[in-house]
């Protein structure tokens, strides 16, 4: 008897999965999504490429260019937290699947 209420409960009780992507999920606010990167405010210290754990940015402070190769990046939001600007900050983005591995470098 206690397992047919059990299972009865669960009939009326709404899904616990979600439809995604057919229904979008509700994203958390401090999810460590696609980086977003603000080039006006970088002074190409370097400082982000240097504590990545994964060697996935490259600075070059010469030419002025800034990249992150999504495809290495552990989001672990490192570089986020050492920039001395705050240009650069994990994003809320996080469908980044792609079949051109070229496509996951990010060019500020
Ligand atoms: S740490 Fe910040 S200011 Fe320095 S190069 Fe990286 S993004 Fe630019
Ligand atoms: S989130 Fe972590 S792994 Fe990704 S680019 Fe920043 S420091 Fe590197």
């Amino acid at each position: 008897m206690k397992l047919t209420i059990e299972c009865l409960k669960n009939v009326l009780k709404k899904p616990f999965t979600q439809k995604y992507p057919k229904e979008r999920p509700a994203i958390p606010s401090r999810l460590r999504g696609k980086h977003v990167y603000d080039k006006e405010k970088c002074v190409y210290c370097g400082l982000c490429a240097r504590y990545c754990p994964s060697n996935a940015i490259s600075v070059d402070r010469e030419k002025k260019e800034w990249s992150v190769d999504i495809g290495k990046c552990l989001f672990c939001e490192q570089c986020a937290e050492v920039c001395p600007t705050k240009c650069l900050v994990l994003g809320t983005e996080f469908e980044l699947a792609e079949v051109d591995k070229g496509r996951f470098v990010f060019r500020g």
